[in-house]
């Protein structure tokens, strides 16, 4: 992601600390694969595993599930050996297998400090999935955890690495757009009953912590800033049962130290595309879709710049991009550029927002 000069200087002195690390013992030859262990295959970790089936310098070497039938078929199509399948009760002793240099956590959010802790006291990088955890504390604890162990944690913000967005924030850096005045976007989908999702103990919260997060994290990609300031409104409308411990819609706005704002909007109770509009001083940039598996469709509206381009990449290859990133930084030590510091922040802004709408997590 193109970044301001003094971000860059940062970014640079994090890679300058990341190189100072120890090495962790990988093999650092051109071959070396980075081996992961899935842990949770459920919808995400299916993408991810076909992702990785495309990566040059990653390879699915073992897997933890709950469902030994299930997880035995996975590991016959990835050629994962059936004595790299563990339980989540007996997890532990992935710390012996050398073929797992790392971890890919694709659980439901509670359950992502628990699993990012335990893999790293067992000597694994962790691959996290956002959002990062249910409380700003489980994401402290993750944090450290990982750096004691000393592995790599990267939070699985996909779009990190994808190159329309890249070419967003590129071209608001370059100041296509003048100055950005106002960001707004939106994402959601109608949950099924039953869903963990909906399930507070499992999910943390609502919509915002599973789909509100890519506009809350986008705003702050595409500003190049931190946020100061947070409204927040929730509201259910649906008194089906569905919302017993979670709120359905999540309406926020964001301040920037720069004076710009952003609108945010997610919802659990309808079929919401993922989008998010620029509103430059010079021009107008539209993603939409914005947050998919593929299809980013980039259009831009600004003095001398005319564009209308999408991603013809299929899904899986933003998994294959991020599957690649991460086994970079394990193979080089090098800091990822999703770490678990980035996804600490959009924790702390969470639970702004749902403090500025008076809801208690
Ligand atoms: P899912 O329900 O499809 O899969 C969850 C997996 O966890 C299943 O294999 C399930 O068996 C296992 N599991 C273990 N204990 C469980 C429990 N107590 N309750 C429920 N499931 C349990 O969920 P998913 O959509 O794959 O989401 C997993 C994680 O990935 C979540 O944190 C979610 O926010 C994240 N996610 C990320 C993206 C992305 O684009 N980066 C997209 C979807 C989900």
């Amino acid at each position: 992601m193109r970044v301001s000069r003094r971000e860059f200087g940062r970014l640079g002195a994090m890679g300058l600390a990341a190189r100072m690390l120890p090495s962790v013992g990988l093999a650092q030859g051109g071959e070396k694969k980075v081996g992961y262990c899935v842990i949770g295959l459920g919808t995400i970790a299916d993408h991810f595993m076909r992702g990785v089936l495309a990566s040059s310098n990653s390879k699915i070497t073992g897997l933890v599930s709950g469902h030994r039938d299930k997880a035995e078929r996975v590991a016959a199509q990835y050629g994962v050996p059936t004595s790299s399948i563990y339980s989540y009760e007996d997890m532990d002793k992935f710390r012996d297998n050398k073929a797992i240099d790392a971890v890919y956590v694709a659980l439901p959010n509670s359950m992502h400090a628990e699993y990012t802790i335990r893999s790293a006291k067992a000597g694994k990088h962790v691959l996290c999935e956002k959002p990062m955890s249910t409380t700003v504390k489980e994401a402290e604890d993750m944090i450290a955890a990982c750096k004691a162990a000393n592995v790599k944690l990267m939070i699985a913000y996909r779009l990190h690495y994808e190159p329309t967005h890249l070419k967003a924030v590129k071209l608001i850096r370059d100041g296509a757009l003048g100055r950005v005045e106002v960001i707004n976007g939106a994402f959601g989908f109608d949950a099924a009953p039953g869903a963990w999702r909906l399930n507070k103990t499992l999910a943390g919260g609502g919509s915002l912590f599973d789909v509100g997060i890519y506009v809350l994290n986008a705003s702050r990609y595409l500003t190049g800033e931190e946020p100061v300031g947070f409204t927040g409104t929730v509201s259910t409308v649906d008194q089906d049962g569905r919302f017993a411990t979670v709120e359905e819609n999540v309406t926020w706005t964001t301040k920037f130290p720069s004076g710009a704002l952003c609108a945010g909007s997610c919802t659990y109770g309808a079929q919401m595309p993922g989008y998010f509009k620029v509103f430059g001083s010079k021009g107008t940039m539209t993603m939409e879709p914005g947050f998919n598996y593929d299809g980013m469709r980039l259009r831009v509206n600004a003095p001398g710049l005319t564009l209308d381009e999408a991603n013809t990449e299929k899904d899986p290859m933003q998994f294959t991009r991020e599957a690649d990133h991460f086994s970079e930084c394990v193979l080089g030590n090098k800091r990822p550029k999703s770490s678990g510091e980035e996804g600490l922040r959009d924790m702390k802004y969470i639970v702004e927002i749902y403090g500025a709408a008076g809801v208690r997590l």
